[in-house]
């Protein structure tokens, strides 16, 4: 899933990889700019990237009820099965590179097939919050995503071996897997949480990849811009593009849609304004009220209509 298929490497090499060179972006939109305005935060509190970047209540009220209220709750199944999809693929990945760096180049695709059962260990954590019947679908579906993946590593491995004669381990997995999972970045430049964390980037053509297990929204692209502001604060140079990963089941079969796009300045700004938005709420304690209509599964449901 965090590599792209051959037709949408034509489509970026022909499409938005030439568009995101040539790219223009208002320098104060940049993240190395965290120190004015408007990238410069205008309250003293920390948000995680994904409160601000989470409209899944349309008027934000659940952080509202989190962070005003102090109302914990509980992640709903969706939210369960996402968090453990997450890391399930998470862990395949650094454990394809570490059975990668633990052998002979030669032999590196017969070390992947090594890892055909999939780890199940991040079940665990939802194992006394699932019944059986939820326990078992999520199985089958890390086990889906286990395979698609895996299979995707080997064939990128094959690859990268039929093309280069003399590599040696360590580029065979920077070219092989060239992603860096649950990257921990430092987002307090920008008013953000000082332990951020990516799904996935992809090195090549620094992409900022995020990884979803719903149904796509908009808003979705505020998460590839906040990190793409909060790597530019970090490392001073130019994050142009991001794809949200979509991933859903149907009767058993893994179905992927990429969302790749510019992270443009009307990108930028939106994300700006969603954080100021919300560190205003917060900070003033400002009730947002509640939308015209909640969404389905709303772990605030019981609390927000008392
Ligand atoms: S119950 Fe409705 S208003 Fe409350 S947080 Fe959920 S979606 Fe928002």
């Amino acid at each position: 899933m965090y590599f792209p298929t051959e037709e949408e490497r034509k489509d970026l090499t022909r499409g938005l990889l030439p568009k995101a060179r040539k790219m223009v972006v208002a320098d104060e939109l940049r993240g190395w700019n965290w120190n004015m305005p408007p990238l410069e935060p205008i309250y003293d509190i920390k948000l995680a990237l994904y409160e601000v970047a989470g409209y899944y209540c349309a008027t934000a009220r659940d952080l509202y009820m989190k962070r005003v209220q102090g109302i914990e709750v509980q992640p709903n199944i969706a939210m369960m099965f996402g968090g453990i999809l997450h890391a399930a693929l998470a862990k395949l990945i650094i454990e394809a590179k570490r059975a990668i760096y633990t052998t002979d180049v030669s032999l590196a695709a017969n070390a992947l097939e090594e890892l055909r059962d999939p780890d199940y260990s991040a079940l665990d954590r939802a194992a006394t919050d699932l019944n059986q019947d939820e326990l078992t679908e999520l199985k089958n579906r890390i086990a889906v995503v286990w395979r698609h993946q895996l299979n995707a590593i080997i064939t990128q491995v094959d690859t990268v071996l039929s093309k280069q004669p003399r590599l040696g381990v360590d580029s065979l997995v920077a070219l092989a897997i060239p992603v860096s999972v649950e990257h921990n970045l430092d987002g307090s430049f920008l008013g953000l949480s000082s332990h951020l964390s990516t799904d996935a980037y992809r090195y090549y053509e620094t992409t900022i990849l995020d990884l979803k297990f719903g149904e796509p929204s908009d808003f979705h692209r505020l998460t590839t811009a906040g990190y793409a502001l909060v790597m530019e604060s970090l490392y001073e140079y130019p994050v142009n593009l991001g794809c949200i990963i979509y991933a859903r089941f149907d009767n058993g079969r893994l179905l992927v849609d990429k969302d790749y796009h510019l992270i443009d300045d009307e990108l930028r700004q939106w994300f700006i304004e969603a954080r100021d938005e919300k560190m205003r709420m917060v900070s003033e304690e400002i009730d947002p009220g509640m939308p015209d209509e909640c969404y389905e599964g709303c772990p605030y449901t019981g609390d927000c209509s008392r």
